[in-house]
C-alpha cells in the first residue's frame, strides 16, 4: 500500500448505530448525527427507511426480516463494512433497536477490531424495552417486578451457543422479555410452565412496537400462544410475561389517543412535513405522505411585467403559501421589498397565507369568514371595488370565482400564474400501495382540489376504496367530481379545523365498531 493509500485507509470509520425500535423519534442525537453526515449507510430491514429518507449517502441494504435464508450472510455484511472504511468512507451501520442487543453488532464490531479498522458504537432505544412501554407495560415496577430479564428465543443453531436456562428464568421471579418469533413460543411457553410458571401468569404479545401500527395483545402464558396463533399476529414481535403486564390496564397512552388504529394519506404539495401530518400522527394516526403533486414555478416574466406597474393597482390578492413566497422571490429578484406594496391594498384567501405575508412585513387588509375564493369575494364586496384595478397572483389553471367575481363588480383584474402543480413520481407509487391496502379505517385527507385531481389520477381505479376528508367545500366538490366519497369536511377551512373534524369523524367510527 502506498502511503497516500494509507491516509485514505486511516480516514474510513464504521459507526455501529441504533435505530431505535421503529419510531423515527427514538434514535439518539447522535445517531441522526451521524446519518446526516456520513458517505454510506448499511441498513437491516428492521431499521425504519424514514430515518434515512433524506439522505445523500450511499444506501446498502442487507436485511430481510426475520432471518430469512436470503438475509446478506454476516461475513459478507463484515466484509462490506471492512471494504467501505478501507475506501476511505465514514459509514453508518443502521441497526433496529440497540446494536449490542442481540442484533449480532458486537459480531461486527469484533470483524472491524480484527481488521484494524476505527469504529464506534451509538447504543439505541431496543424494542425489549421500547415496545412494551408503548404498549403501556413498564418493564420494572415497584413491588411487581424488580429484575428483568431479556432472552432470545432465537438461539444460534450454530456449534458452541449456549443455551437458555428455562427453568432458572421460570423460578427467577421478575419480568421476561422474549425477542423471537412467534412459532418458538409453541416451544418455550410449555419448557416455562414445566418448569413452575403459574399458568395465569400475565403475557403480552407487541408487534411492530412503537410504529404507528402497533398492535397489542394481552393474554396469561397459558392462553398466550392461541391467542397469538387466533390473531394473526407475525413478526417482529416482543413477548412480555410477568404481572407488570397487568399494569397496562391503568397505564396504556397511545391506544387511547383518538386515531390510534387509523391511516391517513396526506396528499400536499411539497413541504417535507406537512402541519397536518403532524397534527394527525400526534393524534394517533399513522400518516402516510405522499406529495402527489410538486410546484413549478411559471416564468418570472409576467410577475415582473406587473410589479413594475405595482402603482397601478389598488388591490393584490394572494391565494397560497406557495404564491406569496414565489411573488417574493420575484420581488427580491428585482431588488425590492415590502415597501413596494405601500400602496396597495392587500387580500388574502385564508390565514395560512396571510401569516405567510405577516412574515414578510405585510399586514392584511382583508380575511375573508369563509377561506375559499368566494369567502375573497364576500369580503371584497363590503368594500367598494368598482373601478379598482385588482392583481390577482394565483396558481396556473386555479378556479376563475374570483376574477369573474370581481368583475362583474366592476374591478379591473389582471391575473398573474405564478406556477403550476405538476404530478410527482414516487408520490403516485405511495399513492397506488396506499389505496390497495387500505382498510375500512383507512382515510385520504385533501386541502385542495389540485391534491384531489392528482390523488384521482394516481389512485386510477382504486380511488373509490379510500374515503375523503377535505378542508372545504371548493376541494369537497372537486373530490365528488373526481368520483371520491367525502366522508369528512372542516367546519372552517383550515389546517386545524380538517384535523378536529377528522378526529371526530375517527372517533364515532371506532365507538361504532369497536376497537
Ligand atoms: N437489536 C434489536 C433486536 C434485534 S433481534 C433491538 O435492540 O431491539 C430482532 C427481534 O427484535 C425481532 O424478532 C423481534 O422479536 C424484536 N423486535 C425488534 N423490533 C421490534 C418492534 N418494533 N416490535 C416488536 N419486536 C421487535
Amino acid at each position: 500500500m502506498t502511503a497516500e493509500g494509507a491516509s485514505d485507509a486511516a480516514a474510513g470509520i464504521v459507526y455501529l448505530v441504533g435505530a431505535g425500535p421503529g419510531d423515527p423519534g427514538l434514535i439518539t442525537a447522535r445517531g441522526r448525527d451521524l446519518i446526516a453526515s456520513c458517505d454510506a449507510i448499511v441498513h437491516d430491514a428492521l431499521a425504519n427507511p424514514a430515518l434515512y429518507a433524506d439522505t445523500s449517502a450511499a444506501l446498502h441494504d442487507v436485511g430481510k426480516r426475520g432471518g430469512s435464508t436470503d438475509s446478506a450472510r454476516q461475513g459478507e455484511i463484515n466484509a462490506l463494512l471492512v471494504r467501505l472504511a478501507r475506501e476511505g468512507q465514514r459509514v453508518v451501520r443502521l441497526k433496529g433497536g440497540d446494536p449490542f442487543v442481540f442484533g449480532r453488532g458486537s459480531e461486527e464490531a469484533q470483524a472491524l477490531a480484527a481488521a484494524g479498522i476505527p469504529f464506534e458504537v451509538v447504543p439505541g432505544v431496543t424494542a425489549g424495552i421500547a415496545a412494551p412501554a408503548y404498549a403501556g407495560i413498564p418493564v420494572t415496577h415497584r413491588g411487581v417486578a424488580t429484575s428483568v430479564t431479556f432472552v432470545t428465543g432465537h438461539e444460534d443453531p450454530g456449534k458452541g451457543a449456549p443455551t437458555v436456562d428455562w427453568s432458572a428464568l421460570a423460578r427467577a421471579g421478575g419480568t421476561l422479555v422474549l425477542y423471537m418469533g412467534v412459532r418458538s413460543l409453541g416451544r418455550i411457553a410449555p419448557t416455562l410452565l414445566e418448569a413452575g410458571m403459574a399458568p395465569d401468569t400475565p403475557a403480552a404479545a407487541v408487534q411492530w412496537g412503537t410504529r404507528a401500527d402497533q398492535r397489542t395483545l394481552v393474554a396469561t402464558l397459558s392462553t398466550l400462544e392461541q391467542r397469538v396463533e387466533e390473531s394473526g399476529l407475525e413478526a417482529p414481535v416482543i413477548f412480555v410475561i410477568g404481572g407488570v403486564v397487568a399494569l397496562r390496564d391503568e397505564i396504556a397512552w397511545l391506544e387511547r389517543r383518538p386515531l390510534f388504529g387509523w391511516r391517513v394519506l396526506v396528499t400536499r404539495a411539497q413541504t417535507p412535513r406537512s402541519s397536518l401530518a403532524h397534527a394527525l400522527a400526534e393524534a394517533g394516526a399513522e400518516v402516510v405522505e405522499a406529495p402527489a403533486t410538486r410546484i413549478e414555478p411559471l416564468d418570472r416574466g409576467c410577475v415582473q411585467g406587473a410589479i413594475a406597474h405595482l402603482d397601478a393597482y389598488d388591490w393584490i390578492i394572494f391565494t397560497s403559501q406557495n404564491g406569496v413566497e414565489l411573488f417574493w422571490g420575484a420581488l427580491r429578484d428585482l431588488g425590492l421589498d415590502a415597501r413596494s406594496l405601500a400602496g396597495l391594498r392587500v387580500a388574502a384567501v385564508g390565514p395560512a397565507t396571510a401569516a405567510s405575508l405577516l412574515e414578510r412585513g405585510i399586514a392584511v387588509d382583508v380575511t375573508p369568514e369563509r377561506f375559499v375564493a368566494e369567502g375573497v369575494l364576500e369580503a371584497l364586496a363590503r368594500d367598494d371595488v368598482a373601478g379598482t384595478r385588482v392583481l390577482y397572483v394565483a396558481a396556473d389553471g386555479a378556479r376563475d370565482v374570483l376574477p369573474n367575481g370581481l368583475t362583474e363588480m366592476g374591478a379591473r383584474v389582471d391575473v398573474v400564474p405564478i406556477y403550476r402543480s405538476v404530478p410527482d413520481g414516487p408520490g403516485t407509487e405511495t399513492i397506488r400501495v396506499f389505496t390497495r391496502e387500505a382498510t375500512e379505517r383507512a382515510l385520504a385527507a385533501f386541502t385542495s382540489a389540485s391534491a384531489v385531481r392528482a390523488f384521482a389520477d394516481a389512485a386510477g381505479d382504486g380511488k373509490g376504496r379510500v374515503a375523503a376528508a377535505s378542508i372545504g367545500p371548493a376541494t369537497t366538490a372537486a373530490a365528488r367530481e373526481a368520483g371520491l366519497t367525502v366522508c369528512v369536511e372542516a367546519k372552517r377551512s383550515t389546517i386545524p379545523s380538517l384535523v378536529e373534524a377528522i378526529v371526530a369523524y375517527g372517533v364515532s367510527r371506532t365507538n361504532e365498531s369497536g376497537r
